[in-house]
Parts: structure tokens; sequence; C-alpha cells
């Protein structure tokens, strides 16, 4: 078994919350500090790190990233390794990816090529957002990169299947938390209170109609409310509730029309059952665009080049479609061309599902064939 499948079970064990990832980033330290060291440079920022393998020219920066956070999640799968820390868990395979970066980190150690390799470990992906606080560091602004690429695990694939697309991959997201405050009182006396149970149900089914009656059908987007919260007890009219959910919207501009038509609304439901409404999009994500050029590029060696790829080392390509999950990685991609990937992982689970087991056969394929790209890539010069 690989060492690298390895060193992910490691990992697995102890997923750690956004900028808290403290042994998560020891862990990763620790193994870094066991490689040859002559070309290697490491930087800490917060509880992430930027690992610089001198090329043997140094001309340009070509860097892979990887996230390094875990989910509030309390683990139930089979595994022997489970996590370590109650309620939290690698539910999204940021230790997948943590695993892979470590591979592509040793491999340009050991094969050093004229471009200098960038490995960046980003934290808090899932939440506050590591990714633009990090960019614009002085350790990352040093460093920046011309290049830049990511992938993430996908439980619907197989293993040894690779899915992209140029353009648009993932979507903007947007969190939304709502607050309604009206008037509690007896629950024999609604006349006399502003009952915030009725409001938000009304609020609920009315945030449905922006998806059905606002957005171009062509177009796509998503509210999804996914908590609610208020009241006190059977017989006493809620007094306050609080909604939250998330917004997803296949281009910035379809995010700014939701959010204006949930603010309409909000009017409406204030206007209509005498309370106060207020709004909160908490963590936005920029759209994960990928470089269509480099995307394009990427695609067509994977489809001729991989013929050459060892025995046991070739993947094959899917052309995807955009998802609408959210990927703080779009912020990289705002500055630095590149792309990210989807890995096939081949679990029934999907991704922040507490039985997620994605296939460490996987983690391999993905070291060979990002480091064969990055090698492939800096000899186009
Ligand atoms: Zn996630
Ligand atoms: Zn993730």
């Amino acid at each position: 078994m690989s060492k690298f499948a390895d060193i992910r079970k490691e990992l697995h064990r102890i997923p750690e919350p956004g900028f808290q990832e403290f042994k998560t980033q020891a862990l990763l330290l620790d193994y870094l500090s066991s490689l040859p060291q002559e070309r290697l440079e490491i930087r800490t920022w917060r509880t992430g790190i930027l690992a610089r393998i001198k090329g043997t020219a140094g001309k340009r920066r070509i860097a892979y990233r990887t996230d390094i956070d875990g989910l509030p999640i309390e683990e139930e799968t089979s595994y022997e390794f489970r996590s370590l820390h109650p309620g939290y868990m690698h539910a999204c395979g940021h230790d997948m990816h943590m695993s892979i970066a470590l591979g592509i980190v040793t491999h340009f150690v050991l094969h050093p090529i004229e471009d200098d390799v960038i490995v960046i470990f980003q934290p808090a992906e899932e939440g506050p957002g590591g990714a633009e606080p990090m960019m614009r560091s002085e350790e990352y602004q040093a460093w920046k990169p011309d290049l830049i690429l990511a992938l993430h695990i996908a439980p619907e694939y197989k293993v040894g299947q690779l899915a992209t697309k140029p353009g648009i991959l993932f979507a903007n997201t947007s969190e939304l938390f709502i607050d309604l405050k009206g008037k509690g009182g007896h629950a024999a006396y609604p006349h006399q209170a502003n009952d915030m149970i009725v409001a938000a149900s009304q609020l609920v089914l009315q945030l449905q109609t922006i998806i059905s009656r606002n957005v171009n059908p062509l177009d796509s987007a998503v509210i999804t409310i996914g908590r609610i919260d208020g009241g006190v007890r059977q017989n006493v009219i809620a007094e306050r509730v609080r909604l939250e959910g998330t917004i997803r919207t296949l281009s910035e501009a379809s995010m700014d029309a939701v959010k204006s038509r949930i603010e309409a609304i909000l009017r409406g439901i204030e206007a209509g059952y005498g309370c106060e409404a207020a709004v909160d999009y908490g963590a936005i994500y920029h759209q994960v665009y990928n470089h269509e050029d480099l995307t394009a590029e990427f695609m067509r060696w994977m489809r001729g080049e991989q013929l050459d790829a060892p025995p046991g080392e070739r993947m094959e390509l899917i052309e995807c479609s955009e998802s609408m999950t959210g990927e703080d990685f779009g912020y990289f991609l705002k500055e630095t061309p590149g792309f990210m990937f989807w890995l096939g992982v081949d679990s029934p689970y999907g991704l922040h599902h507490s039985k997620l087991e994605p296939k460490e056969e996987a983690i391999d394929l993905a070291i060979s064939v990002v480091t064969r790209y990055i090698t492939w890539k800096s000899q186009q010069g």
C-alpha cells in the first residue's frame, strides 16, 4: 500500500475546523521535514503552509493547492482509522487532497523541473474561507504562481476517472441567514401577537418562487433553507425565528438578482406580518471558473499523453457539466490562470456525508497525473 495512502489515514484521524488545523499543520510539517531539503523551502501562514520546490531554472511558478480543514460531522464510516476528534470528520476528502499534495512535493523534490513548483496547503476552505486572506499574505505574494491547479474528490466517479470542463465548473455560493422578529404571546390570543412561525412558513415558500419565477430557466440557481430555529414551546406564539440556508448561482449577475429578490420578499414579509426581518449573507464564495484555453489544453493532453502513461497510471477523462457545489479555490482562479478537476473516488455516499469513504487507490493516480502534467507543462516553456 502506498505511503501516501498511509499518511492519508493519519490525517483522516485528526480533522480540525478552519484556522484551527494545528495538529494537521504539525503532521504536514513533520513529513515535509523528512524530505531532502536542498530544493525545498517551507513557509507557514496561520495554520496553512506554502512549500516551494526550487526549479533548475526557476523561470515560472506552477502551483498545486490543497485545502486542509475538516467538517463538524460525526463520522459513521466503517474505517478502522476513524476520526479521533468527536464531532469532526474529513467528510469532504481534504485528507485525500493533502496526501496527494505531499506526493507532489515528494516527486518534485526528487525530480526537479525547470520551473518552481509551489504547493499550497490552504486552511478553512469549508468556512470562514481561507483562500482570500491567504492570497493577501506576504508569504503567498512572494511566491505568487503563474499557473495554479487543484482537484476535488468526486464520489460519483469511479477510481481512474477524472472530470473537468473549460469555463464555469462550480457555482457562486453564498450563505443565507434570516432573522425574523415579531411579537410573542399566548397561543390562544393570536390577534395580540405577530407569529413568526407563520411568517417563516410563508417566507420559505416565497423564497422558492425566486428560483421558479425570477431566474431565467436557461440559467440556474438554488436556494436551500437547511435549518429553521424558533419558538419556545407548543403553546406560546413564537416571537423569533431564524432561517439558515445557502444560495448557489451559475453567474455573478444572478447571485445579485437573487439577493435583491430576497430583500424585496423580506420587505413584503415585514409589511404583511408586522415584523422585522434581517438578512446576513455570511461567507460568500466566488465561482470556480476554469481558464478556457489552459483547461482545453489539459484535456487534449489527457487524451493524448495519457496513452503513453505508465500502465496502471492511465486515467479516463470525462467532460462534465458544471455543478452547484462551491469552493473557495475560485478566488485563486480569479487572479491566476488555472483550473480544477474532479477526481473519481467511487463512494456510494456523497461529499459532506458521515459515511463518505473515498477509495485510497485514487491517491497515487492523482499524484501521477498531476506531476506528469506539471512536468509536461514546464517543458512547453
Ligand atoms: Zn466541502
Ligand atoms: Zn471540499
